[in-house]
């Protein structure tokens, strides 16, 4: 553990690795990363790693699109596999929806997104293994796909390190040290580094580790089931990525013989929660995939997980500088669509850390004090992970 460092991150998920390596790219090499267990270990390992662009803000649908280009051409941007995979991305909705569909488009378009609606028979060209039903809204988003998670957060810290970079796993950061208004030090059980820029990027556990700065961050954890399917391959050799609001639930492909299904969300303890899945719920997700997609009709349950979404009120990020403490930023509240927006957010924090402003992206709607202001995001559907 170095005695000193310029910036020191605090947690080694996907976020913390991608800032890791912009602020190496950036010049800050001096960096340090400390991570409790492994990387990946958090939300990120857990992740569907589902890349589309459909949202309800500009500021998010901007920040994926930036992204998807990066996940796309990961090799050549970054250098790596991110496991890429363009399978298209579809939204469904309900007859009720289709005004915040059509909404959503538009904004879309406006920012050069490629993504537009679709009739069921324009649909049934693209992907004739879905069934759609009277009233239902479509929206299609042809280069949308799914990366792997873990090899992404392991190519950012590898690329990071390579420029210079430090990374401390099995380090828990146990405390900021503040005096005089301004970060002083990270304390770890393994000594104390003395930095001016603490970051926190520890997800669902970023309060625990605010605990001592006075600061409360208005995080709660939520969580979200993914189930495995097995898919006839003969019938069935792929399908896109699909958003099926109309029934509450997700699917994309996870090989050429599973579909990974994502269901549910429900307020849990830290710490303290079901980490496996819940059979009536997981069956009830494959009665709803079998009805969107019916060649999985005599599909069986190959085993799941679950996971946190860190949440905030309006189911978007805190990208900013804590309020009142020199030196502290936070990159937390993910809200279930952080790793879709790594590649970006990155940049923008490293810009933000080191020149003052992000230059990339305007972040002042994710800004920290929109809580306070009452100044919101809102989606426009009940589906709240679409923000
Ligand atoms: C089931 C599930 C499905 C998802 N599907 C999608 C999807 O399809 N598309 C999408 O874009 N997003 C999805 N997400 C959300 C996305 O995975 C997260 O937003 C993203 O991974 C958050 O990354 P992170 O680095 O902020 O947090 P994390 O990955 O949780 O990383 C935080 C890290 O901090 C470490 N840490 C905590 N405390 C300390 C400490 N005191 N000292 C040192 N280290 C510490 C933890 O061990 C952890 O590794 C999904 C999430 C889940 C759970």
């Amino acid at each position: 553990m170095p005695a000193t460092a310029d910036i020191v991150i605090i947690g080694g998920g996907v976020m913390g690795c991608s800032m890791l390596y912009h602020l190496a790219r950036q010049g800050a090499t001096r960096a340090l990363l400390l991570e409790r267990a492994v990387l990946g270990a958090g939300s990120t390992g857990r992740s569907q790693a589902i890349c589309r662009m459909h949202y309800s803000n500009p500021i998010t649908a901007a920040l994926a699109w930036d992204s998807l280009q990066v996940y796309a051409n990961f090799d050549d941007r970054v250098g790596g596999d991110a496991g890429f995979v363009k399978t298209g991305y579809l939204v469904v909705v309900e007859d009720i929806d289709r005004p915040s569909l059509e909404l959503n488009i538009a904004m879309q378009q406006e920012l050069g997104i490629n993504a537009g609606l679709v009739t069921p028979a324009e649909l049934r060209e693209l992907a004739p293994m879905l069934e759609t039903f009277e009233g239902e809204g479509l929206a299609w988003e042809p280069e949308s796909g799914y990366a792997n998670p873990y090899l992404v957060t392991t190519a950012y810290a590898a690329r990071a390190r390579e420029l210079g970079a430090e990374i401390g796993t099995r380090a828990e950061a146990t405390g900021i040290e503040i005096s005089g208004g301004r970060v002083q030090a990270v304390v770890t059980g393994q000594g104390r580094v003395e930095t001016p820029v603490a970051v926190v990027a520890a997800g669902p556990w970023a309060n625990r580790l605010m605990a001592g700065t006075g600061v409360d961050l208005p995080l709660v954890p939520v969580r979200h089931q993914v189930a495995l399917a097995t898919r006839p391959t003969d019938q069935l050799p792929d399908h896109p990525i699909v958003g099926d609001i109309a029934q509450s639930f997700s699917f994309r492909p996870e090989s050429p013989t599973l579909t990974m299904v994502g269901f549910g969300e429900d307020e849990v303890e830290l710490d303290n929660y079901n980490e496996g899945i819940d059979q009536p719920e997981a069956a009830s997700a494959l009665s709803r995939l079998a009805r969107r997609m019916p060649g999985m009709a005599e599909s069986y349950f190959r085993g799941g997980w679950s996971g946190l979404f860190t949440t905030t009120p309006d189911w978007h990020p805190i990208l900013d500088r804590v309020p009142g403490v020199e030196g502290l930023f936070c990159a937390v509240g993910f809200s279930g669509h952080g790793f879709k927006l790594a590649p970006a957010i990155g940049q923008a924090m490293a810009e933000l850390i080191l020149e003052g402003r992000a230059s990339s992206v305007d972040l002042s709607p994710l800004r920290f004090s929109r809580f306070a202001e009452g100044d919101l995001l809102s989606s426009r559907y009940r589906y709240r992970v679409l923000a």
